[in-house]
This record gives C-alpha cells, sequence and structure tokens, in this order.
C-alpha cells in the first residue's frame, strides 16, 4: 500500500489542477457575461438623426453615473412642435424600446422636431429580475444577421441603488412599496436630491421643461392578464387627442386600442406626472408581453420574441384574459412593436391636426402591416 502512495499524490494534484482549472473558466466566463450586461445594445443613427446627446446634459448629477442615458434628435427642416418619444422605462418590455429604435433607424422628420430616448432606464438594463428567469438578451432575425437586446428589469440595479426603504413615500405623499423607489414609472417627476431612479426622472423633466416638449409618448408592455393592455393611457389635457387617434387606429391603420384616462389618484406616472408638471401632453402605450406576466410557462427568449406559450392559449380560450392570443400565433412581438410605431404615428398625426400652430410632420415609420409583411428585422439597420 505504502508503494502506491506517490501515484494517490500526482492523482490527487491532478484532479486539483483540473477543479482550479475549471473554476478559473468559469470565473472567466461569468466575469464576460457580467461585464457584457452593463453594456446597452448598440443602436444605429438612421438617416433622419441630426443630433445625439446624453440626460446628464439636462442633469449635471446624472454624469458618469448609471442613470445616464443616449438621447436622439431629429429635426425637421421646417420649425414646428416638439414629440419625445420614450421606451425602455420598463426594460423588461421590450416592444417600448423595439419601437424607438425603429423609429431612430428608420424615421425621418420633415416639420418640427422628435427627440428619442430608447434606453429611459440604463440602469435596468444591466441586470434581469431576481426569481423571474427571464432571458439577458433576445435576438431579432434581420436580412444581415441577428440583432441582439438586451432583456432588463422593471426596476432599477440594486447594485446602484441600495437598500430600499421600507416603504416608498411620493413627494406627493402617496405610499407605495420599498423597491417602488426603484421604478422609473413610480417616481416622476423625481427628485434633483433623491436617490438615482428619481435623478433619472428629475432629468427627464428637466429636458421636456428646456426643450419646450408639446408630446411625450411613453411607450410600455403589461401583463395580458392586466386589464390596462393594449391601449392608450391619456392624461385629462390630451384626451381629445387620444379619442380620435383611437377612432383612426381601430378604422384605418388595424390597430384596435382602448383609451384610459390617467386616474388622478395614481401618482408617479408618467402621463400624470409630466401632464401635471409640464405644458407637455403625456401618453403611456401599452401591448401585452406574455414573458413578463405570471401566467407564462418556461421564461426564454423564444417566449419574448414570439409570444407563444400554452397557458396563454387555454387562457385565451377559457376567456380569462384581456387581449385575444391569436391561434397559432400568440404574442409576437413584431406585431407588438409595430402596433406601437403606428400608434406613434397617428398620435403625432393627430397631434397636428390639433395643434396647426405646431406642426409635427414625420415620414418613415413603418406601420404594424409593414412590419408584419416586411418582418421587423427589416427595419433595423446593420450597425
Ligand atoms: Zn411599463
Amino acid at each position: 500500500m505504502a508503494k502506491e502512495q506517490p501515484q494517490n499524490d500526482k492523482k490527487d494534484i491532478l484532479y486539483s489542477a483540473i477543479i482550479l482549472a475549471v473554476l478559473v473558466l468559469v470565473i472567466i466566463l461569468s466575469t464576460v457575461e457580467f461585464r457584457a450586461m452593463r453594456e446597452v445594445c448598440t443602436i444605429v443613427e438612421g438617416p433622419g438623426v441630426t443630433g445625439r446627446g446624453r440626460l446628464a446634459e439636462y442633469f449635471k448629477e446624472l454624469e458618469e453615473s448609471p442613470g445616464d442615458t443616449d438621447i436622439y434628435f431629429m429635426e425637421g427642416a421646417e420649425p414646428g412642435g416638439t414629440v419625445l418619444v420614450m421606451g425602455g422605462l420598463h426594460p423588461n418590455e421590450p416592444a417600448g424600446l423595439l419601437a424607438a429604435v425603429v423609429l431612430i433607424e428608420n424615421a425621418v422628420v420633415e416639420t418640427g422636431r422628435m427627440i428619442v430616448i430608447p434606453h429611459a432606464n440604463a440602469s435596468g438594463y444591466t441586470h434581469t429580475e431576481s426569481m423571474q428567469a427571464s432571458p439577458p438578451h433576445f435576438a431579432i432575425q434581420t436580412e444581415w444577421g441577428e440583432r441582439v437586446f438586451r432583456y432588463g428589469s422593471r426596476l432599477s440595479s440594486p447594485l446602484h441603488q441600495y437598500p430600499d426603504p421600507q416603504a416608498y413615500t411620493h413627494p406627493s405623499g402617496m405610499l407605495l412599496s420599498g423597491p417602488e423607489v426603484r421604478n422609473l414609472n413610480r417616481v416622476f417627476p423625481g427628485r434633483p436630491d433623491g436617490l438615482l431612479t428619481e435623478k433619472i426622472a428629475w432629468g427627464i423633466m428637466n429636458l421636456i421643461w428646456d426643450e419646450k416638449v408639446d408630446l411625450v409618448i411613453d411607450i410600455h408592455e403589461a401583463r395580458p392578464i392586466n386589464p390596462v393592455v393594449n391601449c392608450i393611457m391619456a392624461h385629462p389635457r390630451v384626451i381629445d387627442v387620444a379619442s380620435i387617434a383611437i377612432m383612426d387606429l381601430g378604422a384605418d391603420w388595424g390597430v384596435p386600442i382602448r383609451l384610459e384616462p390617467s386616474p388622478e389618484g395614481m401618482r408617479g406616472i408618467t402621463h400624470r406626472e409630466i401632464g401635471d408638471h409640464s405644458d407637455a401632453l403625456a401618453v403611456i402605450l401599452e401591448s401585452p408581453n406574455p414573458a413578463m406576466d405570471a401566467l407564462r410557462g418556461p421564461t426564454d427568449a423564444e417566449l419574448v420574441v414570439y409570444g407563444k406559450d400554452d397557458f396563454f392559449k387555454r387562457a385565451g380560450e377559457a376567456g380569462l384574459i384581456r387581449v385575444p392570443y391569436i391561434d397559432c400565433q400568440g404574442f409576437p412581438i413584431d406585431r407588438r412593436t409595430g402596433r406601437h410605431t403606428t400608434t406613434v404615428k397617428v398620435l403625432i398625426d393627430t397631434f397636428t391636426e390639433f395643434h396647426f400652430d405646431k406642426p409635427v410632420i414625420v415620414n418613415g415609420i413603418p406601420t404594424k402591416d409593414e412590419i408584419i409583411e416586411k418582418g421587423l428585422g427589416h427595419f433595423f439597420l446593420k450597425p
């Protein structure tokens, strides 16, 4: 037995070396993956982009912070009104981001101005929600290959804003659960001396004030079992424009959509606070995203992109969800994104009909039918 000792030692050393090598490999791979999550997806400046800025230019406190984010300016040859379109206030609602990217890469403004913030909560794009098993990325097929986008979390990263209070008191006095202090769509109009998410909201408010924005369109997605889905939520001052847009969308553009007036007591949400604290008219758009609903089965990039899930199919057949689950089609992201781009186009056109002294004319916004016909990937430029 004593003779075998050196050989056993050699085996032990070999096993230890293999375990160490595997550990080092796992650490390297996870470090690369973890660092990659800090990068938001690449966006290509389309033919209509006339300038790019950063949110920190409107609120210095955001400089070098994880809340700073890119802003795209699209200016027409003729002066007119200013529209701000935001995606990514909730980074787990991907059709909002994709609609913003489609605008940046395809739209051309003829009159007035369009400003687009695609990753409104940049911090929320650096992580996924805990216990939700969300995929960190998803890809859209294009004619030249795959375009990859980040799938983030509803809330800002706890690495950037920690700890959460037991309860969050909105400046209006409304009390919310502690983690909601990291929900960008609950902290508007923000606080200049607040926590990071409140500072992002304050930066966006500064942009709206400084750039004299006339219309704000904030693009979201909602759980299909949520009653507030496939709708425009509108501040009272924009009910007229939203109502006419809804009739046009249903009659002429194949986008049946409902109107939801902004509840007065529900504070911190963009359309309510921007409408109350600025001259801008403000709406939120919602489409159904099964990947964020508790009813879902396995949560992967396929579910994000194709929106097919047996549980939703059965719930749809039983009449338990608020939006039709189209058999064999589910809630595909091209339809969800197309619904948003068409709604943005019709809202801008209707705004111009109501406010001819501040016209905004935008060409080249792909509609839902064009996106379904050519595929969403057709409208993404090659980085
Ligand atoms: Zn949302």
